[in-house]
């Protein structure tokens, strides 16, 4: 069992790992995005993390362990999926890995007056960054530091990353390209058309 683990048998519904990434949020953070939404938000990219079926099932102790395992990590991104839809389990997972040390950034499609006085507020209010609100695909663009659609908001309940707010509305369409021991490609971010052409096969977007 991890040092400072309390053993607790709740368990995370994971969908995947990134353990080590520089575009979820600042300095390089490990990565996880959880299985199960119930927004389903219309033009979603992820609708393979709707279902609340079983996918990779860990306890918030594995999870610690593999976070402290990753060298060099200076926080943790919850995505989904939706992380607040488990939200009992992530505050154990959270508070974790506040005692550890780590900041906490929480990528949500609730609005922060619909979780008021629930569960999912005290994981809201622990995390250091929250993106919120529905992914609206009318109002998606490409210009916006970490959000996906105008409406979403950012909110800094920390002091940590308060130099950030100055910066957070200009274009950062930040891409990132993974490849593993075994060759495989992972592509991280959400790169408009013409520029994953350029970044696979080297040809001027313009
Ligand atoms: S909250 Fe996120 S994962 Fe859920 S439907 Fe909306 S965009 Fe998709």
């Amino acid at each position: 069992m991890s040092e400072g683990c309390d053993g607790n048998s709740a368990r995370l519904n994971v969908a995947a790992f990134l353990e080590n990434s520089a575009i979820y949020g600042p300095g390089n953070r490990f990565v996880i995005w959880f299985q199960g939404c119930s927004l389903r938000c219309e033009g979603c990219w992820n609708k393979e993390l709707w279902p609340f079926e079983d996918n990779l099932l860990f306890t918030p102790c594995d999870i610690l362990e593999k976070i402290r395992e990753t060298k060099g990590i200076e926080g943790v991104t919850f995505l989904g999926g939706e992380p607040l839809d488990q939200a009992e389990n992530l505050l154990i997972l959270a508070k974790m890995l506040k005692s550890d040390g780590y900041s906490i950034m929480l990528y949500t499609g609730y609005a922060e007056p619909e979780i008021s006085g629930t569960v999912k507020e005290d994981v809201f209010s622990m995390s250091d960054i929250v993106v919120s609100g529905r992914y609206v695909e009318g109002l998606r663009s490409v210009y916006l530091k970490w959000r996906g659609s105008l409406n979403q908001n950012i909110s800094f309940n920390s002091d940590i990353y308060r130099d950030f707010e100055d910066s957070i509305d200009k274009r950062e369409n930040d891409v990132e390209i993974h490849i593993d021991e075994t060759g495989e490609i992972t592509i991280a971010g959400y790169p408009e058309p013409d520029d994953l052409e350029a970044i696979l096969y080297g040809k001027d977007s313009q």
